[in-house]
């Protein structure tokens, strides 16, 4: 426990916080804050106040809509960006019933539910670091959101065409400020596309962090007059934002992927997680790419994975096991995009994990050939399998798939599936400017 009670009255204090924000985050991953006045904090800390819960997507019906917010102690911090009116500080929340029991249906509860699984199993955490990537667009007088990037620049560029790079820094110091180890921030090879990494954390405060880290972007961009989208493929001919997933499992100091003893230096246990991964990748698709528009990014050309298969070699494979080896050594998950909803995710890839390291199967062969230049006859002889190639198949596809099934729990899938299939078909609603241009004056 990082914070007790007194510790946050005495911060409440010695900073004059004014008001609290008491986060939690929707099935759909959006973020949702009830805000108090700090004259509040005695209810607070008390686990008393109330939620609405009809009123948030995938919570309750109306009949039970009454909840409670449990914050999390030690997800404490201040906002650094002041306001006229005193400084906002920010509890993250776990939800529960009226009654006081955990209620099924918070993401966040059910991550909980899955590390205790892992610490069942004799592990002490599952350390994510994600890589996420963002659009920078201007906006127009308005304060609406424009097309138009606020730079031409490319990967790694210096060049003073970079005016991105003002805000990109300016993110990076805020987060800092708020207890972030930022470890690399750069334009990535889209124009006005950035990635910030981080150092990776344990499972819940890894997907705290993910949240944490979109509010920080879009706030500080809007102070710098830009729009920051975590939107997956907002212009067509470049490459996509995703957020690739790294991980690895530890028990106590040792990082169980790792095994000096092996040629590679991967452990017995980092390849059967790797075959839990690659059983279920497919089943945890709607989880990891969960919008219309995640799979316009999942396509051939633009760096983002297409196929099932990994590789210790490339770079372009679903997974990727990054060169670094000791504390380091750690499978790298591409698909995931940052529309995702952490909490979901993490429990989905870990669950599958060690699934694979109960049913103690090897993976399939690495594949360290360009897949793109193979046809399906010999990607299918080498076992090597589509992705869903948009959001309905990815449903069908969790609709088979009971691990990953299981990694949500049944309140949590019957929302999931419900609220993108309603996605869905809202899309299939839709004629767009593409099929106009194709068809109106051809047929
Ligand atoms: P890439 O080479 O794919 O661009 P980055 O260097 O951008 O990778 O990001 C690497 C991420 O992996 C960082 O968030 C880092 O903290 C994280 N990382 C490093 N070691 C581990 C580990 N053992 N387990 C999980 N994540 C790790
Ligand atoms: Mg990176
Ligand atoms: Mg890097
Ligand atoms: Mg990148
Ligand atoms: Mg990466």
């Amino acid at each position: 426990q990082k914070y007790t009670e007194q510790d946050i009255r005495q911060m409440v204090q010695d900073n004059q916080v004014e008001f609290l924000r008491l986060m939690f985050t929707d099935i759909n991953g959006i973020i949702k804050n009830v805000e108090v006045p700090i004259d509040q904090l005695d209810k607070v800390l008390a686990n008393k106040v109330t939620l609405d819960g009809s009123s948030i997507d995938g919570f309750v019906r109306i009949e039970e809509s009454d909840m409670l917010l449990y914050p999390d102690l030690n997800t404490w911090l201040i906002f650094p960006w002041g306001s006229e009116h005193g400084k906002v500080a920010r509890l993250i929340c776990d939800i529960h019933m009226a009654d006081g029991t955990e209620f099924a249906g918070d993401p966040r509860n059910n991550l909980r539910r899955i590390v205790r699984e892992m610490q069942d199993a004799g592990f002490t955490s599952f350390n994510i670091g994600p890589e996420p990537e963002f659009f920078l667009f201007k906006m127009d007088d308005k304060g609406q959101p424009t097309l138009n990037l606020n730079d031409n620049g490319g990967y790694f560029d210096f060049e003073p065409v970079d005016l991105g790079e003002n805000c990109r820094r300016d993110i990076v110091l805020e987060l800092e400020k708020m207890g972030f180890e930022v470890e690399a921030s750069h334009h990535e090879v889209a124009p006005g596309q950035h990635e910030i990494d981080f150092k990776y954390a344990d499972a819940i405060e890894a997907a705290d962090n993910i949240q944490t880290f979109k509010v920080v972007v879009k706030t500080v961009a809007r102070k710098h007059g830009l729009h920051a989208t975590f939107m997956p493929k907002p212009l067509e001919g470049i490459n996509g934002s995703g957020m690739h997933v790294n991980m690895s499992l530890f028990k106590n100091k040792d990082n169980v992927f790792y095994d000096q003893n092996t040629k590679n230096g991967l452990s017995q246990t980092s390849m059967y997680f790797l075959a839990g991964l690659l059983d279920h990748a497919i089943g945890m698709t709607a989880i990891n790419n969960p919008t219309v528009n995640s799979y316009k990014r999942l396509v051939p050309g633009f760096e983002a994975p297409v196929y099932v298969a990994w590789s210790g070699k490339n770079r372009s494979p679903l997974i990727r096991v990054p060169s670094a080896r000791g504390a380091g050594t750690r499978l790298e998950m591409r698909s995931v995009d940052p529309t995702a909803n952490p909490y979901l995710t993490i429990a989905a890839i870990l669950h599958s994990g060690l699934e694979g390291i109960k049913a103690a199967q090897l993976p399939v062969a690495p594949v360290n050939r360009n897949i793109y230049t193979m046809d399906e006859t010999e990607r299918h002889q080498n076992k090597i399998y589509d992705l869903p190639a948009t959001l309905h198949n990815a449903i069908q596809a969790l609709k088979q798939d009971d691990v990953v099934r299981k990694s949500m729990g049944e309140h949590l899938y019957k929302s999931f599936i419900d609220s993108r299939e309603l996605e869905w078909a809202a899309y299939c609603q839709t004629v767009s400017q593409w099929e106009r241009d194709q068809y109106l004056k051809r047929f």
